[in-house]
């Protein structure tokens, strides 16, 4: 066999044309992607349970088997069951269509299983278990066998099988760290590590390599991170000097005092502006937490000494609305606002262009249309990103470039970021954060309601409306499809038009409506001119109306954790004690993820759980899914991220260099490329 890691997985011994198909719909052509596909778990035949001991839970246990059968329960539905019983104990096994089964186990013999062992159909059985027969442990050559991921139309048997035939190549794959990291951790090299996660001899053999591939992930992210850090402070920037009477002015043009979180996180913000490196900083609170009055602030320094701020926005409404308070306070104070949207006329557009090109305007706000090549400024030294992980890389950049030297850059975010995160995927930003909101707010009150009981609800949230305070109703989706229950806002809006509500006023807002008609409809709920706001998750950001005290969340369990808390954060605004609702569509006992949300407002706390029960794919999606492929590390350990920051630290003061290896090399800049926040 070449011993090309590039080598086609179609050429390599006893793989035919059909496998390498299926092989590639898993997105395995090469070798090395065989390689680096790693087994999902291990099935330790070592580590037997004896029946009478057994708990739920992932299980290895051994004994005769009696009592087979299998039926079809109805179409499509294949039940096995059987009763399993050692010197001690006996119990219940089934396995879902799967009827070869039952001759499979019809011999008289001592079997080993391996499956969960859970509660299900009112009883705890063990479910789906692997069987093995002993002589089929001893042909495997070990007690510890790992199951890799399925590959359609490929048995487990078969996909091990050619594995075991590119052994060679991963005996000689790369070292990839200095021998001095690998000696000072105490880490095998990477070719032990990786036969260890596909051929384990023992226990201690696979900790081995995993303990080894979980170092190599965590720094390949950390140092990626660094590298870009590292690269921004070589960068040139305009200071923006700080003066303090400027600040005494803008503080005195507010109506309200500034939180103590929000004077730090200005203090920090106003600090880093004003050195000639470029600031990249990330200003984290949570809804309501009052950011924008922060940037605010720091865009009027630049504005004092002559440099403009573009500030980004992800909706049109929100955009609007930054202008509108922003343009309140600084106005007075002799700063030009301008507001830059798809929806401001032609005409209006490249006048407004102008003044931008000619530095006229100090603070342009405005949405996607700011990257646009004919937008472009007179002095920019500032850039601000509201809800930054709405935008992509490449957004992010091209407003940036749109200055000779690199502007500073504020982000700003309501997701609050688990601590393993701000390390990793976010550990080039420093970080403000505004824990606290301004005084005078209640604590929203959150509930799991049953559908079943909307009624009484809605009774209750009647009074509310009697009293002068407004409603937000979300819904999951736009077009309710034929065979679903999901409500969608239109058809809701006009049940309600019908029912409970007919004597109130209603108003309908999602992302098809054109531009000037969500304007119309936000400006109508603003002015408390609309009683209840049938929306979907349009109004997730930022959408700011103090007198709204109640959230009806639709559907529920469709929503992420952290877009619920989002939502709820439109009300509990203003001075009044503030509801949420979440109604799941059906009546069944509800999601862990509800329960938290019920107990706790805090968002931090929310986007640890959320991380904790999603991982971080399903949260920080398409931009950071690559740089947060993990296949053996955990993004919760934060152990380990603590000794991976000390190991850069180490190579650092003692001149080893982390990227001595071209693959190394190769995978770090692949890395820096998709977790860059430039
Ligand atoms: P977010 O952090 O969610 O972007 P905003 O900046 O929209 O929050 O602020 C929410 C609301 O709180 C706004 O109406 C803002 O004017 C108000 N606000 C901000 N800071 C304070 C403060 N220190 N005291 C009282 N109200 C404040
Ligand atoms: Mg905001």
């Amino acid at each position: 066999m070449s011993n090309s890691r590039q080598l086609l997985v179609a050429d390599i011994k006893g793989v035919g044309e059909k496998t390498a198909e299926k092989l590639h719909h898993a997105g395995i052509y090469t070798a090395d992607e065989l390689i680096h596909f790693l087994p999902r778990k291990y099935e330790d035949y070592s580590q037997l349970t004896q029946l009478s001991d057994i708990k739920p839970g992932n299980v290895v246990v051994t004994g005769r088997v009696s009592a087979i059968a299998s039926k079809y329960v109805r179409r499509g539905l294949n039940i096995t069951t059987a009763t399993l019983s050692d010197d001690s104990a006996s119990i219940s096994v089934a396995w879902f269509n799967q009827p070869y089964r039952a001759k499979h186990l019809a011999s008289n013999q001592k079997w080993v299983m391996s499956g969960e062992f859970s509660f299900t159909k009112n009883k705890y059985q063990l479910l789906n278990p692997s069987v093995r027969s002993d002589q089929e442990i001893i042909d495997e050559g070990s007690q510890l066998v790992p199951v890799y991921r399925q590959v359609a139309g490929l048995k487990t048997a078969q996909l091990k099988a050619i594995v075991e035939q590119i052994r060679p190549l991963i005996t000689m794959l790369p070292e990839l760290l200095p021998a001095a990291i690998l000696k000072k951790y105490q880490l095998s090299s990477y070719a032990d590590a990786m036969l260890a996660l596909h051929f384990p001899t023992d226990r201690a053999h696979l900790e081995s390599g995993r303990k080894r591939i979980a170092f190599q992930e965590i720094l390949e992210l950390l140092y990626a991170a660094e590298l870009n850090k590292q690269d921004t402070m070589r960068l040139d920037a305009w200071s923006i000097g700080f003066n303090k009477d400027d600040a005494v002015k803008f503080l005195g043009a507010l109506p309200f005092e500034l939180t103590p979180a929000q004077k730090k996180s200005a203090w920090e913000i106003l600090q880093d502006i004003e050195k000639d490196v470029p600031m990249n900083r990330m200003l984290q609170g949570d809804v309501g937490a009052g950011k924008t009055v922060v940037a605010g602030m720091a865009a009027f320094m630049a504005a004092q000494r002559g440099f403009q701020t573009v500030f980004m926005a992800p909706t049109e409404l929100l955009a609007r609305q930054h202008a509108v308070t922003l343009e309140k306070t600084l106005k007075p104070l002799g700063i030009s606002v301008g507001l830059l949207t798809g929806s401001v006329k032609k005409s209006a557009k490249i006048a407004l262009k102008q003044q931008i090109e000619a530095g006229a305007i100090a603070l342009t706000i405005g949405t996607h249309a700011l990257i646009q090549d004919d937008v472009q400024f007179h002095k920019l030294g500032f850039v601000i990103i509201d809800e930054q992980h709405r935008f992509g890389v490449k957004q992010r950049q091209r407003l940036l470039e749109k200055s000779s030297k690199m502007p500073h850059m504020l982000s700003m975010t309501a997701t609050p970021i688990p601590r393993s995160l701000q390390l990793t995927v976010y550990g080039e930003l420093s970080i403000s954060l505004i824990k606290q909101r301004p005084t005078g707010r209640k604590p929203i009150i959150t509930e799991i309601q049953s559908p079943i009981g909307r009624t009484r609800l809605y009774k209750d949230i009647d009074q509310q409306i009697a009293a002068g305070r407004q409603v937000y109703i979300v819904c999951p989706l736009i077009d309710e499809g034929p065979d679903n229950e999901i409500k969608s806002v239109e058809a809701e809006l006009e049940i309600l038009k019908k029912t409970a509500f007919s004597h109130r006023r209603l108003g309908l807002l999602h992302g098809k409506l054109a531009a000037e008609d969500k304007q119309k409809v936000m400006e109508q709920f603003t002015a408390g001119s609309l009683d209840i706001l049938v929306s979907t998750t349009v109004i997730e950001v930022g959408v700011d109306v103090p007198n709204a005290t109640v959230m009806i969340i639709e559907g529920a369990e469709r929503f992420g954790l952290a877009q619920l808390h989002q939502l709820r954060g439109r009300v509990g605004r203003g001075e009044y004690q503030s509801y949420c609702y979440l109604i799941p569509t059906e009546a069944k006992s509800p999601s862990q993820r509800l329960r938290e949300l019920e107990r706790s407002n805090d968002g931090f706390y929310l986007a640890e759980k959320d991380l904790e029960l999603r991982g971080p794919g399903e949260i920080y999606g398409r931009a950071q899914s690559g740089a947060l492929n993990l296949q053996v590390a955990s993004i919760g350990d934060t152990q380990l991220l603590y000794t991976i920051q000390e190991a850069i630290k180490y190579a650092a003061d003692n001149n080893i260099d982390l990227l001595h290896y071209e693959s190394m090399k190769q995978r770090i800049n692949h890395r820096r490329q998709v977790t860059t926040l430039n």
